[in-house]
C-alpha cells in the first residue's frame, strides 16, 4: 500500500478551482467518526475550503453539541440530495472506515462517484478503494490521525477550540478514556496539545458519559442483570438483546454503545460479545483483552472486522440461530482461551 502525505493531498485539493469536497464516515457514527469528520470539515473551512459532511445514517444525540453537527446531512434521510452532492464532488474524504460496506447504500454512490477518494483511517485490512491513503493502524483513533494530518501541514494555527473539542472527544472514546492498548504516549501528547486550545474537558466528559437518559441506564441494568451469560470455559461474556427488548426500553441510536464493554470488567474475562436483533440484520459487537484477536474472529465468522481488541460484524441468519452459531464457533477457540 502506498501512503500519501498530508502535503500531497492538500496540494491536490488546492489545485482545483471552486473545489467541492464531501466528508463521509461509517454508519451510526460514534464519537471518533463524528469528531474526525466535523473536526476536518471545520479545519478545511478555516482554510477557506468548503466541505459537506454526509453520514450514511443518524447519530447519537450525545454528539449533537459538536459544532457543525447541525449541518451534517444524513444519506438515509435525503438520498437524492446526498447522491447529487457526492456525484458532483471533486474529493470525498472517507474517515474512520476502510471498506465501502461500512457506509451501507451510500457506498455504492461513493464507489461510483468520479471524485477522488481520500482515506483517513486506523482500521486494519483496508479494502483499497481510495486514491489517496492517509492510514495508520497504530493510531488510537481517526481523530488522532486528523490532528497529525494538520500537524504534518504545520497548520496548527488553523485549529480552534471547537476543532480541538471534536478531535479530543474521538481520542477519549476510542481509547476507552486512555486505557486500551491503542493508546500510546503520542496519544497523550496529542490530547495534551488539544487541551491547550482551551477546551472544557470536564464538560466534554459530562456530555459524552454523563448525559444518558434514565431509560438508557435502566436498559443497561436490565441487559446486565437479565441478558448476560458468563461462559467461564471460554472466558467469554455474551449479552443478547432481541427486538421486543429494544422496543420495550425504547432503545434509540447510541443507547447500546459501550454495553458490550461491561463483560470485560469481570475478572478473568477475555472476550465480550453483544448480539442485537436489529431491524434488517443481526448486529454483533466483539471486545477482547490480551492475545485474542476480536477482528479475526469477526472477519472469519461474522462478515466483520475492526481492530484487534474491538470489532464488529453481522449475521444474516435469524437472531436465535445466530446465538447458536456463535456458541458453536466459540468451541473452536477453547484451547486458545485456556492457553
Ligand atoms: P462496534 O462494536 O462499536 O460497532 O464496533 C467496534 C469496531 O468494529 C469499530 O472499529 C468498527 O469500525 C468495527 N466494526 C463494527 N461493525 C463492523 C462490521 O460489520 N464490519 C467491519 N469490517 N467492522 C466493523
Ligand atoms: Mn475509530
Amino acid at each position: 500500500m502506498v501512503l500519501h502525505s498530508a502535503q500531497e493531498i492538500l496540494t491536490e485539493i488546492r489545485n482545483k478551482k471552486d473545489v467541492k469536497i464531501v466528508i463521509t464516515t461509517h454508519h451510526k457514527p460514534d464519537a471518533d467518526a463524528m469528531g474526525s469528520s466535523l473536526g476536518l470539515m471545520l479545519f478545511l473551512n478555516n482554510l477557506g475550503i468548503p466541505a459537506t459532511c454526509i453520514s450514511p445514517t443518524d447519530f447519537a444525540s450525545f454528539l449533537e453539541w459538536m459544532r457543525g453537527s447541525e449541518e451534517l446531512m444524513v444519506f438515509e434521510e435525503n438520498e437524492a440530495k446526498c447522491t447529487a452532492i457526492a456525484d458532483e464532488a471533486d474529493f470525498i474524504f472517507c474517515l474512520d472506515f476502510n471498506h465501502l460496506s461500512r457506509i451501507n447504500e451510500f457506498g455504492e454512490v461513493v464507489g461510483k462517484s468520479k471524485a477522488k477518494k481520500i482515506l483517513i483511517d486506523h482500521h486494519q485490512f483496508p479494502q483499497g478503494f481510495e486514491d489517496y491513503t492517509y492510514w495508520d493502524d497504530t493510531a488510537s483513533s481517526t481523530c488522532e490521525l486528523v490532528y497529525r494530518f494538520i500537524v504534518d501541514l504545520k497548520m496548527q494555527s488553523f485549529i480552534d477550540k471547537d476543532i480541538a473539542a471534536c478531535l479530543y472527544t474521538g481520542i477519549v472514546t476510542d481509547t476507552g478514556s486512555f486505557r486500551y492498548s491503542n493508546c500510546s504516549s503520542r496519544t497523550h501528547v496529542i490530547a495534551a496539545e488539544l487541551m491547550d486550545f482551551g477546551i472544557d474537558h470536564v464538560a466534554i466528559h459530562d456530555m459524552v458519559f454523563d448525559s444518558y437518559t434514565e431509560n438508557r441506564v435502566r436498559f443497561i441494568g436490565y441487559a446486565i442483570s437479565q441478558k448476560m451469560e458468563v461462559l467461564r470455559e471460554y472466558q467469554t461474556v455474551l449479552i443478547t438483546i432481541n427486538k421486543q427488548e429494544l422496543k420495550d426500553y425504547n432503545v434509540i441510536t447510541g443507547d447500546t454503545e459501550g454495553l458490550v464493554n461491561y463483560g470485560l470488567s469481570i475478572e478473568g474475562i477475555k472476550f465480550a460479545v453483544l448480539i442485537i436483533d436489529r431491524s434488517k440484520i443481526v448486529k454483533m459487537s466483539f471486545r477482547s483483552k490480551g492475545k485474542f484477536a476480536a477482528n479475526n474472529f469477526a472477519k472469519n465468522h461474522f462478515n466483520g472486522g475492526g481492530h484487534f481488541h474491538a470489532a464488529g460484524g453481522s449475521s444474516l441468519v435469524p437472531f436465535e440461530e445466530t446465538i447458536k452459531e456463535f456458541k458453536t464457533v466459540l468451541k473452536q477457540y477453547k484451547e486458545e482461551f485456556n492457553a
